[in-house]
């Protein structure tokens, strides 16, 4: 129920990002006004500009408020639900029929609730019968959670409280600026000395005590450095790493090749800093080390994070009270997103779609044979990749997510999405990806409906409804539910009520390695701070407590002990050459959003960070003839965006960074490449060989 016209307040979260601070909404549409709430303890008062302004997005001019086809003259007209969703469907049958299950796509998003996350993954499975679905998430959180299972036998962001950050006296950041990508975070690490890897002199880096800046790229070469310094220098914690874990000989030998001269040659980190980071750390009575998109985002990201989880086990970290490793996850359900079944390879809980225990329990509560179940699919470029060619996909289904602007490659999967035989959107604003639809479906937002999120830490959360949807809105469940029905699903196998779908999520992931068997809508919205793993029929009359911090005893894997992984260097797919001679990087700013389909719509961001900029070192400026404010042309291999010109020394000179928020011929991942990591299968988004040129010019 929402609570407008009421008077009254709602508790809910930000939209945005994995932080997930703690807000209370009141007011009616048009006018909802937002404050924090003190006694969250992640945010504590606190929330960043994006979280002040987040109301604005309800009441967005161009809202979607009825749902669109494209007509014979090629333009998207207004169309009633019935008529578009039975177009849908029966467009579906006829791809199907055609040319197989597989032949019909879906592509998620990181921040939809859990019970849409939950319900799409069923949808596609179930309803489709199709193995092709994935989700943006692929882009931002896959490589750390292939290397934190790989290592720990589970994958949560932080296995440990945000709070616990608090107590630390070293914290080292691989790849994060949560000074502008989550800023109340910054309150948790105020009382540490920060060690900060990145290229660029970011705002975290500004309030490091140590700043390394490596060249793009070679993190896993600095953090190899960085092991063989500990092995060297005495700081290795032999006792922790016989009792704790398996595989050290291996990744000691390895490391032992990488001597400081080596890894500053590689990285361009001078050795003494590289010396001075790691006794910071080892001689620290509590440290982490984390790490975030800037370490992830790479061919060899996986490879990368798991450098650092060596670095973190040999110097005692994972699962010791008040230290520990962790990824700061990045999408608002970026955790819940990526554990309940949109993920190509996975089904809810975390259970793996090659597993036949896995199959077969899901496929008991989806009330389904589990022969039926489809095998894992295409990883989410991979499906972008194939959409409209001769094996691939001929109708794809977008939920809370607008591709067109961030995946790698951008020209190229533009024209893949226009290959297709139905393309179809569901969202509340027109995106990018929206605009290129066959229907567009208008759906609920945030603020407009029930369900529950997983934030950074793993803690489950209420979003809750403060206001009711438009007229003619749906929410993205009463979408799944008519379109699995008109696909000839009982109307009773997809609810419609976020907390009967939460219920039959509960039963898929009981057991699970992300198991949610213990929570219910009753305990959190009792306020009870509830961390994944949860069982249900465990912690007596109370229920399961909970699990705050991970590890403490023993990792996931059978044998209670936390693996090493033998890792190495190796160049990007890209290289600085005489075409292209410098590096290219992307990220984020403050004031915008993932694909800015959001914050792009409100003005005070828009006033912020109104467009895309490429920032460049001003002796490299000079060298390539370029004037700060001018446009610039940013191009590679694969293409060439468009960016306005920033002089700044945050910048290494042979590098360049532009954000990857702004549409059109300001995309940043229209020179991005396709090289995907073997094991995460996250695309090279760190790290591009270009060339910059002013605009017009070339
Ligand atoms: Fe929202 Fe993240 Fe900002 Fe908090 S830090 S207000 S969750 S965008």
């Amino acid at each position: 129920m929402s609570a407008e016209g009421t008077g009254r307040q709602s508790s809910t979260h930000c939209p945005y990002c994995a932080l997930q601070c703690s807000t209370v909404l009141s007011g009616e549409r048009g006018a909802v006004a937002v404050r924090p709430s003190a006694d969250f303890p992640v945010n504590r008062g606190g929330l960043c500009q994006k979280g002040w302004t987040a109301p604005a997005v309800l009441s967005a001019p161009d809202r979607l408020l009825t749902p669109l086809v494209r007509g014979a003259d090629g333009e998207l007209a207004p169309a009633g639900w019935d008529e578009a969703l039975d177009l849908v469907a029966g467009r579906l049958r006829e791809i199907r029929a055609r040319h197989g299950a597989d032949a019909v796509a879906v592509f998620g998003g990181g921040g939809l609730t859990n019970e849409k996350v939950y319900t799409l993954g069923k949808f596609a499975r179930v309803a489709l019968g199709t193995s092709q679905i994935d989700y943006n998430g692929r882009f931002c959180m896959s490589s750390a959670a292939a290397a934190s299972t790989a290592a720990f036998g589970l994958d949560r962001g932080l296995p440990f409280p945000v709070t616990d950050l608090d107590e630390a006296d070293v914290i080292l950041l691989a790849g994060a600026n949560p000074a502008e990508t989550m800023p109340p975070l910054m309150r948790h690490l105020q009382g540490a000395d920060l060690v900060v890897v990145d290229p660029r002199r970011t705002r975290t880096a500004e309030r490091a005590a140590l700043h390394l800046q490596p060249a793009p790229g070679t993190d896993l070469a600095l953090a190899l450095g960085l092991l063989h310094l500990a092995v060297t220098e005495g700081l290795v914690d032999q006792e922790y790493v016989d009792a704790r874990t398996v595989g050290f000989d291996a990744v000691r030998e390895r490391c032992l090749a990488w001597w400081p001269e080596r890894a500053e040659e590689v990285t361009g980190v001078p050795a003494a800093d590289l010396r001075a980071a790691v006794r910071m750390l080892g001689g620290a009575r509590r440290a982490h080390i984390l790490t975030g998109r800037g370490a992830e985002q790479h061919s060899k990201g996986s490879d990368t994070v798991a450098a650092f989880i060596n670095l973190a086990l040999a110097l005692g970290l994972p699962g010791r009270a008040g230290s520990g490793f962790g990824t700061l996850t990045g999408q608002g359900n970026g955790q819940g997103g990526r554990e309940m079944g949109q993920k190509a390879d996975q089904l809810p809980g975390c259970r793996l779609l090659t597993d036949p225990a896995d199959r077969a329990h899901v496929a008991a509560v989806w009330g389904v044979d589990a022969g039926t179940l489809p095998g894992p699919g295409r990883s989410a470029y991979e499906l972008l990749d194939a959409l409209g060619g001769a094996e691939g996909p001929r109708a794809l289904l977008v939920f809370g997510a607008n591709p067109v602007v961030p995946a790698p490659r951008a020209a190229h999967v533009t024209q893949r999405l226009e290959a297709l035989d139905l393309p179809v959107v569901a969202d509340f604003v027109p995106s990018e990806t929206a605009a290129l639809a066959d229907v567009v479906l208008p759906v609920a937002q945030w603020a407009e409906e029930e369900g529950t999120v997983t934030s950074l830490e793993g803690r489950v959360l209420r979003r809750r409804a403060h206001l009711t949807p438009p007229p003619g809105v749906r929410t993205d469940l009463q979408v799944l539910h008519a379109l699995a029905v008109r696909l000839g699903q009982s109307p009773g196998r997809f609810p419609v009520r976020p907390p009967e779908v939460f219920e039959e999520l509960r039963r898929a992931s009981a057991g699970g390695r992300a198991d949610y068997s213990g929570i219910s809508y009753a305990r959190l919205d009792a306020g009870e701070a509830l961390h994944w793993p949860c069982p249900a029929g465990s912690g007596g009359d109370a229920g399961h407590p909970g699990t705050p911090r991970l590890f403490l005893d023993r990792f996931a894997h059978p044998d209670g002990r936390a693996r090493f992984a033998p890792v190495d260097h190796r160049p990007p797919a890209q290289e600085p050459d005489g075409t292209f001679p410098l590096y290219g990087t992307t990220g984020r700013v403050l004031a915008q959003y993932q694909s800015g389909a959001q914050t792009r719509r409100v003005p005070e961001l828009v006033a912020a960070a109104p467009e895309a900029v490429v920032e460049i070192h001003p002796d490299t400026a000079r060298r390539f003839g370029l004037a700060d404010g001018r446009l610039a042309e940013i191009g590679s291999a694969h293409g060439t965006a468009r960016a306005r010109v920033r002089l700044t020394r945050t910048v290494r000179a042979d590098t360049v960074f532009v954000p990857f928020h702004f549409p059109g011929a300001a995309r940043a991942n229209l020179f991005t490449g396709h090289a995907l990591d073997p094991r995460s299968r996250m695309p090279e988004f760190k790290v591009s060989a270009v060339h910059v040129t002013p605009a017009g010019e070339r």
